[in-house]
């Protein structure tokens, strides 16, 4: 009579991932994981491996930790597809797009946008994503942002993937406000204590010709009062000066950090701010790419994720996020899947549960046509899970 649970095991390279970016890589070849009541209860060699009555074999396929998107916002409808081609031709980047969009996920019922997050969330569960902070920010009323956390919330049950909800109320300011100043109490007084109990964190875009850092201070500060955690999306646009107003107020991640400079990473380093990096939109607004390198170099945990959104980049797959890490950006292809999965889940405060292949972990587990991490880079955007695990149950690939 063996243990309860089922043995995974595996010829292959198991990346048993870091809890730091800058740790050198851990593999185990061959491997083998207990995975038991949804979490990983035991790792080592088959040959150590507790007698069981289930045991599948996976071969030479790489596993690694379930990919942790930590910056993505799924909840909308319309397309600015447009816009995009539009900017790419010489037009700037402005505010307006933003409630482009906000009037078609507005004009949206239920159902429609539930579908449209439910296939978001699922195209990022097809690329091995198994966790994924979700932001609202196209609604920016109490009830719109409200309905948006509904919507993440059901969607997610439905598709089987964990999510983390983030309320974006501060995305932009909507029409129906007198100024920014005027929103902003609005989020404050209105719309934060209807939205708290929905969400885990609150973020801003605190840039230039969005939110300013003392109006971005004021809303963190109203947030910390209901108990969310804080992030920023910070120095994308210019050097504001938000990624010293994270650190100081202690949020959790400060995303973006296009403008970031020396300065910057300094006050990154020895914090416990993560630094979220989103090398996607970098490529398609053609923006300066961060500073990844001095920020792996001064020991700043640094998460890459996609930023999926409506109007600067539509791709929910983290596959080509890594590999665009490992090439653009200046990473080791180690780093970024560092970045991707303990990074990514110390960016949205769930390092203690997901983002590494450990006893006591979720057993969230993806196994990948590859054989090798290199694959990452040299078949960049193109490695495909073939198996997924979320929580120990495995997932339908469609
Ligand atoms: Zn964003």
């Amino acid at each position: 009579m063996g243990v309860q649970g089922v043995v995974l095991s595996g010829s292959g390279r198991l990346l048993l991932a870091q809890p730091h970016a800058a740790e050198p890589p851990r593999t185990l070849t061959p491997w083998a994981v207990l995975v038991r009541d949804g979490h990983i209860a035991w790792v080592g060699a088959p040959d150590e491996a507790p007698d069981t009555e289930r045991w599948e074999d996976l071969g030479s396929a790489l596993v690694t930790p379930g990919l942790v998107d930590a910056h993505t916002h799924p909840v909308f409808a319309g397309d600015r597809s447009d816009e995009a081609a539009a900017r790419l031709a010489g037009q700037p980047y402005a505010a307006g797009g933003i409630l482009r969009t906000m009037t078609a996920t507005r004009a949206a019922d239920d159902d429609t946008l539930r579908q449209l997050v439910v296939a978001r969330l699922e195209s990022a569960l097809a690329g091995g994503t198994t966790t994924l902070e979700a932001k609202t920010g196209y609604g920016l009323s109490a009830a719109e942002e409200l309905r948006a956390l509904r919507l993440i919330r059901e969607a997610a049950a439905d598709v089987g993937i964990r999510v983390v909800r983030t309320f974006l109320g501060a995305h932009a300011v909507p029409p129906e406000a007198g100024s920014a100043d005027d929103y902003v109490d609005t989020v404050i007084t209105e719309m934060l204590p209807a939205v708290a109990s929905e969400a885990q964190f609150c973020d801003v875009f605190c840039d230039d010709g969005f939110f300013s850092a003392a109006q971005a201070e004021r809303l963190m500060t109203a947030a910390r009062h209901h108990g969310l955690g804080v992030k920023l999306h910070a120095e994308q646009l210019a050097r504001t000066g938000a990624t010293e107003l994270g650190v100081r107020l202690g949020a959790t991640s400060v995303d973006h950090l296009e403008h970031l400079d020396a300065a910057g990473v300094a006050a990154l380093a020895g914090s416990s701010t993560v630094a979220t990096l989103l090398p996607g939109p970098t490529l398609v607004m053609r923006d300066h790419l961060p500073p990844a390198r001095a920020l792996l170099d001064a020991g700043v945990t640094v998460a890459l994720a996609t930023d999926a959104n409506a109007g600067t980049y539509g791709n929910f797959s983290m596959p080509l996020v890594i590999g665009l890490g490992a090439t653009v950006l200046g990473m080791t292809v180690e780093e970024a899947l560092a970045a991707a999965t303990a990074g990514g889940a110390a960016a949205i405060g769930l390092s203690a549960s997901v983002g590494v292949i450990r006893e006591g972990m979720a057993a969230d587990l993806v196994a990948w046509d590859a054989e090798h991490e290199g694959a990452f880079a040299l078949r960049l955007g193109a490695v495909r899970p073939v198996r997924i695990w979320v929580g120990g149950e495995e997932r339908a690939l469609h």
